[in-house]
C-alpha cells in the first residue's frame, strides 16, 4: 500500500519517488536471485497473492478454473509478458511511478477478479506474468519440494491436494505426489502441514538439475524461454548510451519518428534473434535426430532458462548496484529528510559491477551448455549426441556472446 501510494501521489521524477526505488532498484533485482536460492517462494509471500485469498475468504465463489486458462495460460502468460515490456517503453512504467502505479494496480485488478470468482490461485498459476517468470526460473533453483515416492505411492487420501482443517489445499494445483518440477511449488508448506504421513521432504539440488530431465517438455515453455531473452536483450539495448543513436538510424530508415514504430521494430528484432536463432539450430539438430524440429525447439528451450537468468541478475546488477543508494535517498524524502540530490546513487564502482556481471553471464553459459549437454545426453543415442548437442552449444556461445558484447557498452542510469 506503501509503494501504491507513492507511485500514484508521491513525486512524478521516477528519481526521486521511493515507490520506484523500492519496486525498480530493490525487489525486481533481488527477485531472480530469490528464484535461484529458494525457488517460487517469493509467491507464497506476494501481496498480490494475499489479496487473491483475501477476496477469496470473504466473497470467493471457489469456480473451478476455466478450460481455455488450463490449455493456454502459459501462452497467455507468454503475451502478457511481451506485451508489459513493449507498453513499459512505449507508455512509460519504469520510468514514470504513475504507469508503475497503474502496473500495479492493473494487477490488483486481476487478482481481485481472479479470487472473486475462482478457486485457489487461479490468476498466480494461469495468468500472472510474474508467476510465468518464477516458474521457468524455479526450475533453475536450488530448492526442492517433493512427496516420497515410497509413502505416497500406498496413500489414498490425497490431504496435500485437497486441504484439511490444519492448512488450505495446494493454492497452485500441484500434487506432491505426482510432482516432478518446482515450476508451480512456491514452497508454502501446507502440503507438510497438511501431509498425515510425513511424506514430503524440501532438499537441495544442483542448479539447472530440473532442466536435465524435463518428461513433458513443453513449446509454450520453452518459447517463453526464448522471449525472455529477447526481452533481456531489449531492456539492454535501450539503456545503452548509444541508444538515441541507433533510433536515430532507424527513424531515418523507416521515415517515420514515432516511437510506436521504432521501437516496436526494434522490440520485434530482439525477440526474432534468440527464437530465430533457437529455430535455427533446432532446424540443424533434426538433421541429425530425426525428431522433428518443434520438438528439437521445445526440449533444448529449456538450456536456455539458466543463460536467461544469468542475462537477467546480471542486468539487474546495475539497477541495483549502481542506483542502490537511490533507495535510501528517497526513503529519507519520502520521510522529509532531504533528497541526497547532486549525490551519487552508487553503491559499487562500475568496473566491479561490470567484472560481476561477466562472471554471472559466464556461469550462465556454462549452465546452459552443460543443461544442452545433459538434455542431449538424456535424450539421444551415442550416434545422434554430437549432431543434436552441437547446434544448441553454438546457439548458446553466441547468446552468451551477444550478452557479454552488451554489458561492455555504458548503460545509461534510470536513477
Ligand atoms: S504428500 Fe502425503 S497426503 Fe500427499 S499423496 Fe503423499 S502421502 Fe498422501
Ligand atoms: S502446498 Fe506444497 S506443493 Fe503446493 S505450493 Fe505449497 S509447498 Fe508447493
Amino acid at each position: 500500500m506503501l509503494i501504491m501510494f507513492e507511485l500514484l501521489l508521491g513525486p512524478s521524477a521516477a528519481h526521486d519517488n521511493f515507490g520506484t526505488a523500492l519496486t525498480w532498484v530493490l525487489w525486481w533485482p533481488i527477485i531472480p536471485i530469490l528464484f535461484l536460492f529458494l525457488g517460487r517462494f517469493w509467491c507464497a509471500i506476494c501481496p498480490f497473492a494475499t489479496i487473491n485469498d483475501l477476496v477469496q475468504k470473504f466473497v470467493g465463489n471457489n469456480r473451478p478454473v476455466p478450460k481455455f486458462l488450463k490449455k493456454y495460460g502459459i501462452w497467455i502468460i507468454d503475451a502478457l509478458f511481451i506485451f508489459v515490456t513493449w507498453s513499459d517503453h512505449v507508455w512509460g512504467v519504469v520510468e514514470n511511478p504513475l504507469g508503475s502505479g497503474l502496473l500495479l494496480l492493473t494487477l490488483t485488478t486481476g487478482v481481485v477478479a481472479s479470487g472473486a470468482f475462482f478457486e485457489r490461485r487461479t490468476f498466480c498459476r494461469y495468468v500472472c506474468f510474474l508467476g510465468g517468470l518464477s516458474g521457468n526460473y524455479a526450475r533453475n533453483g536450488i530448492l526442492q519440494l517433493r512427496g516420497t515416492p515410497e509413502i505416497c505411492s500406498t496413500c489414498t487420501v490425497a490431504a496435500c491436494f485437497k486441504g484439511t482443517d490444519k492448512a488450505q489445499p495446494c493454492p497452485l494445483f500441484e500434487f506432491p505426489k505426482t510432482m516432478t518440477s518446482s515450476a508451480n511449488c512456491n514452497i508454502c508448506a501446507s502440503c507438510v502441514k497438511n501431509c498425515p504421513n510425513d511424506s514430503t521432504q524440501l532438499t537441495l539440488r544442483a542448479p539447472s538439475k530440473e532442466l536435465w530431465f524435463i518428461r513433458k517438455p513443453k513449446l509454450e515453455e520453452a518459447f517463453l524461454s526464448a522471449v525472455i531473452m529477447g526481452i533481456v536483450f531489449v531492456q539492454n539495448v535501450t539503456m545503452l548510451e548509444t541508444w538515441p543513436s541507433l533510433l536515430h538510424m532507424l527513424e531515418k530508415a523507416v521515415g517515420t519518428t514515432s516511437y510506436y514504430v521504432t521501437f516496436s521494430i526494434s522490440f520485434l528484432i530482439s525477440m526474432i534473434i534468440p527464437i530465430g536463432l533457437l529455430g535455427l539450430a533446432s532446424w540443424v539438430a533434426q538433421k541429425f535426430n530425426g525428431e522433428t524440429l518443434e520438438m528439437n525447439f521445445t526440449r533444448f528451450g529449456y538450456a536456455l532458462i539458466v543463460l536467461d537468468m544469468a542475462g537477467h541478475m546480471a542486468h539487474n546488477l546495475f539497477h541495483l548496484l549502481a542506483e542502490g543508494k537511490a533507495i535510501i535517498f528517497t526513503g529519507l524524502a519520502f520521510f522529509g529528510q532531504g533528497s541526497g540530490h547532486g549525490l551519487s546513487t552508487a553503491l559499487m564502482e562500475p568496473a566491479v559491477i561490470q567484472a560481476l556481471q561477466f562472471g554471472l553471464v559466464g556461469l550462465g553459459l556454462l549452465g546452459s551448455l552443460y543443461t544442452a549437454y545433459r538434455i542431449a545426453k538424456a535424450n539421444y543415442s551415442q550416434e545422434k549426441f554430437l549432431g543434436t548437442f552441437a547446434p544448441f552449444a553454438v546457439l548458446m556461445v553466441i547468446l552468451g556472446f551477444v550478452n557479454f558484447y552488451l554489458f561492455v557498452l555504458p548503460m545509461a542510469m534510470r536513477m
